[in-house]
């Protein structure tokens, strides 16, 4: 490092004096990894009044999105070069970047309206302190970067704003190879507890984002949460669902939905679609060998699949829309909902089998397998322990194989369909059933099927048991028999 840079560094950190605070976080760049400055609502304004560069960018993500992991190696390039003891050109753009995932940031997140992961902005430092910036506002310093999505676009875009010419360094970064445990057939039955998480935390993404903000949005929550309350596996998110969709003109009146969860009132955040104790905070077959892979987005899938094989002919294509518009619409990781909306307008004709459904969910996620499996290799960017693979692999299951080279695999589609109604269907579920049978405790084995039948006492709506009931057997009914409870509305009873 020269000594031109050693003092710029210096300077960078002296000028950050008049607040303890982001003193500490300038003077950390020095020892971190990552050059990315990390912010939160406590730090955000400090870090960026003291600041002596000119510009910043702010990156909002969240630690569970994959899309905005296999950016982080992007970002972190460009933030190589303006920040940190090695920087080349430091004091000029304060790379910085917000979790919008942990809570203690909704408030900052909010402030700056972000609506997907991850989303880039631009400006001098002290124009973002105790700033907002929303989408419809003409005049702002702040600007969203809208093509960012490389470290050399990134790069391109910021030298475009300030008339330079810098150029990335071209560093390489490592991968990682690991032995994978994903032949085990009998892990899968940890799973349901994934779902339940998965099926939470979803929830509670779009009650943080207060995410239904139109009558698209509200119909397409709708129908996925009218999905879940027939053919979620586990009974207690199944009637968590039909609680809300009993209760929804009421929560959402014209698509307005109060989001609190605090208060008497009744609102979305007062229903948790699996029962107060979900989410618990981690998962267990979804778990990554690292802190931020994995997770949610794995979960997601197996909920996905698990609905999948779950459901009737003739529902089939009506769960195909509800998948479709419930990721498009609130799934916050940008790249993987356009990815996946793609796959969803690619399907010309209407499903009249839920085998198709099945199969197609399943090849859908073997494209997104496929496609990571280049990123994850180039960028080092997955999980060591569960490298992406064309799913199931002949260890899981031999017959579903009819030939295979390295090139391309010839499926046994009926064997697959098999194979994967086994896996999502029984297999999933067999945990809590083995243990409901060996007479395990609830508080060691959370078992869902008869956790929710242990806990029958509990006061609800007649018209979500009967709407759980109605569920199983169709959609249209039970959409018509919810919206007949919305104009009947009968007292609280208890659930027998
Ligand atoms: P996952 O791919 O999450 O799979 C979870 C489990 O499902 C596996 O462990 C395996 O047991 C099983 N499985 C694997 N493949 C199949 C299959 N074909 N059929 C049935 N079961 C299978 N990330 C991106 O970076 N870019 C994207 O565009 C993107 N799009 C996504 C779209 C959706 C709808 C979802 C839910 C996720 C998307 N992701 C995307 C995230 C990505 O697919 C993985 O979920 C994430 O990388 C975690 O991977 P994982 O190793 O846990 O396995």
């Amino acid at each position: 490092m020269s000594l031109v840079h050693l003092l710029l560094f210096f300077g960078l950190v002296i000028a950050a004096s008049s607040s303890p605070g982001s003193r500490l976080i300038l003077r950390e760049i020095a020892d971190q990894k990552d050059r990315a400055v990390e912010l939160n609502t406590s730090n955000f304004d400090s870090v960026l009044k003291d600041t002596p560069a000119k510009y910043a960018v702010v990156e909002f993500f969240a630690h569970w999105c994959p899309a905005c992991r296999n950016y982080k190696p992007h970002y972190e390039k460009v933030a190589r070069l303006f920040n940190g003891p090695d920087a080349i050109h430091p004091g000029i753009v304060l790379m910085t970047r917000v979790d919008c995932a942990l809570k203690t940031n909704t408030k900052l997140c909010d402030k700056f309206s972000v609506s997907h992961y991850p989303m880039l902005f631009w400006g001098p430092p002290t124009k973002f302190v105790s700033a907002t910036w929303e989408p419809k506002k003409d005049k702002s310093e702040i600007l969203v970067i809208d093509d960012g999505r490389t470290a050399e676009r990134l790069l391109n875009w910021i030298n475009k704003q300030i008339d330079s010419s810098y150029a990335l360094d071209g560093q390489k970064f490592e991968n990682e190879h690991a032995l994978s445990n994903l032949t085990d057939y009998n892990q899968i039955s940890q799973a349901v507890y994934d779902v339940e998480e998965a099926t939470a935390e979803a929830f509670d993404i779009i009650l943080v984002q207060k995410a239904i903000k139109s009558s698209e949005t509200s119909a397409s929550f709708i129908r996925f949460i009218q999905l879940l309350a027939a053919h979620h596996l586990s009974r207690r998110c199944r009637k968590g669902a039909a609680e809300i969709l009993v209760n929804y003109d009421d929560l959402c009146p014209s698509g307005n939905c109060s989001y609190e969860k605090s208060g008497g009132k009744d609102t979305l955040g007062n229903f948790p679609i699996c029962g107060k104790d979900v989410p618990r905070g981690y998962y267990m077959f979804c778990r990554g060998s690292k802190n931020d892979t994995r997770g949610f987005s794995c979960g997601l899938w197996v909920l996905m699949h698990s609905l999948s094989v779950r459901v009737e002919d003739g529902e089939s294509h009506f769960a195909f829309t509800a998948i479709c518009d419930f990721v498009n619409n609130f799934f916050m990781c940008d790249e993987c909902r356009l990815h996946f909306n793609d796959m969803c307008l690619s399907v010309k004709t209407p499903f009249k089998k839920a085998r198709d459904f099945v199969l197609w969910v399943w090849s859908t996620h073997n494209k997104v397998n496929e496609r990571l499996m280049k990123d994850e290799a180039s960028l080092g960017t997955g999980d060591p322990k569960f490298p992406k693979i064309i799913w199931p692999p002949k260890e899981l299951c031999p017959l579903c194989y009819l030939s295979s080279n390295q090139k391309s695999i010839e499926w046994d589609h009926d064997h697959v369909y098999n194979f994967l109604k086994n896996y999502y269907g029984s297999k999933l579920v067999s945990l809590y059933k083995e243990k409901s049978v060996i007479g395990s405790k609830e508080e060691t084995v959370p078992a869902t099927e008869d956790l929710t039948v242990a806990t029958s006492a509990l006061v609800v709506p007649i018209g979500a048991a009967l709407a759980i009931a109605i569920a199983s057997c169709a959609f249209g009914a039970l959409a018509c028999y919810w919206r007949t409870q919305q104009k009947n509305r009968k007292p609280r009873r208890s659930w027998n």
